[in-house]
C-alpha cells in the first residue's frame, strides 16, 4: 500500500492530495481478514471491543462478515496534544460489558506510535479476561520502535497522516469511503 493513486474522487479532488486504499480493495481485504480471525486457534468466539471514534467503520464492515455470535462493546479514548508535550491520553468511555474470562478482541482504526493500544490493553487487563487480541485497520511502518504490535492488521502503511474510512483530521473526513490523504496545506 506504497502507492498514491493521484484519481481523487470528484466531491474531494480539492482536499486530497491522493488515494492510498481504494473502496474496493478495502472491501476486499477486511473479508479476507475476517476470515483469517474466523481461522484463528484459540480465538473462539471473541467479545469485541472498538475504540471509539475511529474505528466505527471498520468495525461495521468486519463484523458483518464475522458469521457467528459476537457481543459488541465500545471503550472511548482520545488522545490530545499539548505544544510539545507528549499526547496524553483520556478515556471518554468506559466499558459497560463484563468480560471476566471472555477472549477479547480489541479493534482499533490505526496503530501509529502504538501508545494508545498499550494504553487501552493495559486497562482491559485489569478486568481479567482470559486474553486479549488486537485487530487494526492500519498499522504505519515507522523508523522508531513500536511499543507494541496489533495481532491483526488490515493494511501497513508508509507513515502519512490519512483520513476517511471512520479516521478523522479535525473532526472531518470520517465518511469517505476510501484511505486518502489530505492536501499539505489542509494539515
Ligand atoms: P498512537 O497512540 O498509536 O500514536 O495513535 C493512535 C491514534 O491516533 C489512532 O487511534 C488515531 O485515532 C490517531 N492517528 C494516528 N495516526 C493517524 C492518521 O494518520 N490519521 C488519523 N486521522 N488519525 C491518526
Ligand atoms: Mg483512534
Amino acid at each position: 500500500m506504497d502507492q498514491i493513486r493521484r484519481e481523487v474522487p470528484p466531491p474531494w479532488s480539492h482536499r486530497l492530495q491522493g488515494v492510498l486504499i481504494t473502496e474496493r480493495e478495502i472491501r476486499f481485504r477486511v473479508k479476507q481478514l475476517a476470515v483469517e480471525l474466523g481461522t484463528t486457534a484459540n480465538l473462539g468466539n471473541p467479545v469485541v471491543i472498538a475504540l471509539l471514534n475511529g474505528s466505527f467503520m471498520f468495525l461495521a464492515d468486519l463484523i458483518r462478515e464475522m458469521p457467528f455470535e459476537i457481543p459488541v462493546d465500545f471503550i472511548g479514548v482520545s488522545s490530545y496534544r499539548d505544544g510539545k508535550k507528549p499526547a496524553r491520553l483520556v478515556f471518554t468511555k468506559a466499558l459497560d460489558m463484563d468480560i471476566k474470562n471472555k477472549d477479547v478482541l480489541i479493534v482499533d482504526d490505526i496503530l501509529d506510535s502504538g501508545q494508545t493500544l498499550q494504553k487501552v490493553v493495559q486497562v482491559i487487563e485489569g478486568l481479567s479476561p482470559s486474553s486479549i487480541r488486537t485487530c487494526v485497520f492500519l498499522e504505519k511502518k515507522r523508523t522508531r520502535a513500536l511499543t507494541i504490535h496489533a495481532d491483526f492488521a488490515a493494511f501497513c502503511i508508509p507513515d502519512y497522516f490519512v483520513v476517511g474510512y471512520g479516521m478523522d483530521f479535525a473532526g472531518n473526513y470520517r465518511n469517505l469511503p476510501f484511505v486518502g490523504i489530505l492536501n499539505d496545506e489542509q494539515v
